[in-house]
C-alpha cells in the first residue's frame, strides 16, 4: 500500500439523515439491509427472484463522508451501516477472539457493518483505516486505541451478540457541529 504524505485528520461531512431499515425473506430467512432517505420507512411485502422479502425493522441513522481538514481528501461511507462490538458469543467467532486478543493490548476492537441486500459485503480498507484514525483520535483515554475491522469476521451475523455503535458518549457517529 502507497504511503500517503499527509496525517490526515477527519471530519465528518455531508450528513444525510434516513433510516436503516431490515427486510427478511420468510422463505429462507435471509436478511437484507439498506438506507432508506424516505420520511417514512418502506414497509412493503414483495417477491423478487425466489425471496419473500418483509419488513423486518428500521432504526433512525445517517449517512456520512469523510473529509480531511489538512488536504482536503475526501473518502465516501456509502455502505456502512453501523460499526459493531462483539460482547462474547463463542470461541468460533473471529472478531470475538480478536476482541479479547485486543483488549489485553488496550485496543477496542469494533466491526464495520456493510449495508447489503442479501449477501453480506465488507467494507473497503480504506474506509476501516479512515474510521480507526477518526475513532482513535477522539478518544482521551490515553494509550487506548480503536480498530475497526471487516464486519464478516463474525461467526454468524444471526448469533453474534454484539452491542451497535449508536450513541456510545464521544464514540456516538452523532456529527460534530
Ligand atoms: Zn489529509
Ligand atoms: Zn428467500
Ligand atoms: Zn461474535
Amino acid at each position: 500500500m502507497v504511503r500517503e504524505k499527509c496525517k490526515h485528520s477527519w471530519k465528518m461531512t455531508n450528513v444525510r439523515d434516513g433510516f436503516i431499515v431490515t427486510e427478511r425473506c420468510y422463505h429462507c430467512n435471509k436478511l437484507r439491509v439498506f438506507f432508506s432517505y424516505e420520511e417514512v420507512p418502506p414497509k412493503d411485502e414483495y417477491k423478487e427472484g425466489e425471496h419473500y422479502w418483509n419488513y423486518a425493522g428500521s432504526a433512525q441513522s445517517f449517512k456520512f463522508d469523510m473529509e480531511c481538514t489538512k488536504c482536503g481528501k475526501s473518502v465516501s461511507f456509502e455502505s456502512l451501516m453501523g460499526l459493531m462490538h462483539c460482547v462474547g458469543c463463542n470461541a468460533r467467532c473471529h472478531l470475538n477472539i480478536l476482541s479479547q486478543i485486543g483488549e489485553m493490548q488496550n485496543i477496542w476492537l469494533f466491526a464495520a457493518l456493510a449495508y447489503h441486500l442479501g449477501n453480506e459485503i465488507d467494507l473497503p480498507i480504506e474506509n476501516l483505516e479512515v474510521l480507526t484514525d477518526y475513532f482513535t483520535s477522539r478518544l482521551r483515554t490515553p494509550g487506548k486505541k480503536i480498530l475497526v475491522v471487516p464486519g464478516s469476521l463474525r461467526h454468524d451475523p444471526d448469533t453474534c451478540r454484539g452491542e451497535m455503535l449508536k450513541d456510545v458518549g464521544m464514540l456516538s457517529l452523532t456529527p460534530e457541529t
